[in-house]
């Protein structure tokens, strides 16, 4: 969700970049840009567009929503790259507790970079894993997933919170938490949600988990999505 941004450096530029999510029906009330969009399709090749491939570009005065590979051929035309779209088939991965976990990729050309984002399948609308690796435009594809198929991997091992009888979760004896900063699109006002071992975590419950630590000093430390630490 970190994408967004301008295509070119001049800033008299047509192009520019809404957003990189389209959220369903039932995001209309927190929707990012207050736009509601289901079932919608591609302004250039008309096919739907997944609620999470659609990518908003204001071309002229008009925003349009591209899907992700008209998007990229859109973006490599503009930076004079050759670059072929791949589309990588969902996987699923079985966590520590024997879970299994559907990923879909998104393959997104930005400029002479390329980022591969891996997002969790969830019936429920809810949050769950999301992983990403950056690399060049000109890097081999299937190297960088593979980088970031690793990394699934690794983090599917990993727990950082368990259930407990008091609230929701507690955290692990490692006492270290892992996981990604995102919002409630339920809520009125803009609520921070946490997504940590792929289970959306309220502010407020993530304050309760930390109770058990009082007296205790903390480090966080944020870092770009694309990285593992
Ligand atoms: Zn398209």
């Amino acid at each position: 969700m970190v994408m967004g941004g301008m295509l070119g450096d001049n800033p008299d530029d047509d192009y520019f970049v809404k957003s990189h999510d389209v959220k369903t029906q039932n995001d209309s009330q927190g929707c990012k840009q207050g736009v509601v969009m289901n079932k919608e399709k591609c302004t250039a090749c008309r096919n739907i567009v997944r609620p999470s491939d659609g990518v908003f570009v204001q071309i002229a005065k008009e925003y349009q929503l591209l899907c992700i590979n008209c998007y990229n051929d859109m973006m490599a035309e503009r930076f004079g790259i050759e670059f072929d779209n791949v589309a990588f088939i969902p996987i699923s991965l079985k966590d520590s507790d024997g879970m299994s976990h559907t990923f879909h990729f998104r393959t997104k050309l930005l400029g002479d970079r390329v980022i591969i984002d891996a997002i969790e399948s969830l019936n429920d609308d809810q949050q769950g894993y999301e992983f990403s690796v950056l690399g060049g435009a000109d890097e081999d594809l299937f190297d960088l997933f593979k980088i970031l198929f690793e990394r699934i991997k690794r983090a599917l091992q990993q727990k950082h919170v368990e259930p407990d009888d008091l609230t929701l979760y507690r955290i692990t004896q490692k006492d270290t938490v892992r996981g990604y900063i995102t919002s409630d699109m339920d809520a009125d006002t803009r609520k921070p949600l946490l997504a940590i071992d792929g289970k959306e975590i309220s502010w407020s419950e993530f304050g309760k988990m930390l109770v058990t630590f009082e007296g205790f000093n903390f480090k966080l430390e944020i870092f770009d999505k694309t990285e593992e630490k």
